[in-house]
């Protein structure tokens, strides 16, 4: 059975890691193009204000939830879920590739940061079947979507940052058949060891966002006000439906 809530009238899947994965299986053994996003309060907020956005969240396949924002939001609706990292979720779609000989191709950050995570994960699968690979600056779209469609991959991680990854996503969706998408913003920054992923007690206690924000200040301006607006709103939408 389908389990869904939704977060500002944004659908969100309540399935745990293995659950998704079993999602995804399912959609590759029928052949069916299967877009997951990995959601966290930013896109919701954007979902708000961009209907295109909102109309790709509300269509796409499956919505995981991706943030301790998330997390938060569900349990003011009396629902526990715990968020699957992109980075976590992405790495899993990696290591199913290379147990079932699926074609995987990485397309997002910069050229040396996509080189970089092709190596790694080569090194640590050196069986993986990459058919194709490239940074996420350009802007001929339909020309990239082309040379991927004509390489029929299985699996594709589209790391452009959102929205600008899911409606590529969704370009990308109307060319191919049977394929897994999803949109793992700056993920390939740390799978090619470029950036450091935070430590594992700032993930337990979902402060990963912080360790991020220290990093990289510049980060702050995007997340505030965003995040304190997101909460606010949903503790609001929570009242007005018990009410
Ligand atoms: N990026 C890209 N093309 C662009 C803009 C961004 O490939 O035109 C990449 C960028 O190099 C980074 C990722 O998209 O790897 C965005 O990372 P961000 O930290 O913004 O995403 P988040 O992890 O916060 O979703």
């Amino acid at each position: 059975m389908k389990k869904r809530a939704t977060v500002l009238n944004c659908p969100i899947d309540l399935y745990n890691a293995d659950e998704a994965i079993d999602k995804v299986r399912c959609a590759l053994s029928e052949k069916r193009n299967f877009h997951i996003i990995t959601i966290n309060p930013e896109m919701v907020m954007n979902a708000q204000k961009d209907k295109d956005f909102f109309d790709i969240v509300c269509n796409s396949e499956m919505n995981i939830i991706d943030s301790v924002g998330m997390k938060i939001a569900l349990k003011l609706q009396g629902i526990n879920q715990d968020q699957i990292r992109g980075v976590d979720f992405a790495r899993l779609l990696v290591k199913e590739a290379a147990q079932k000989n699926l074609k995987i191709a990485f397309i997002g950050a910069r050229e040396e940061v996509v080189k970089k995570t092709c190596e790694n994960f080569l090194k640590k699968y050196p069986l993986l079947n990459i058919v194709y690979s490239r940074n996420g600056y350009f802007d001929n779209d339909d020309e990239i979507i082309a040379e991927i469609k004509e390489k029929a991959p299985d699996i594709i991680l589209v790391g452009l940052g959102s929205p600008r990854q899911e409606k590529f996503i969704v370009e990308l969706k109307k060319q191919l058949h049977g394929a897994v998408m999803v949109g793992i913003g700056g993920a390939f920054d740390v799978f090619s060891g470029l950036v450091k992923e935070s430590p594992k007690i700032y993930q337990k206690l979902g402060l990963e966002w912080l360790y991020r924000t220290v990093l990289q200040p510049e980060r702050f301006k995007r997340i505030f006000p965003v995040l304190p607006l997101f909460l606010i709103k949903c503790i609001i939408s929570t009242i007005a439906k018990k009410g």
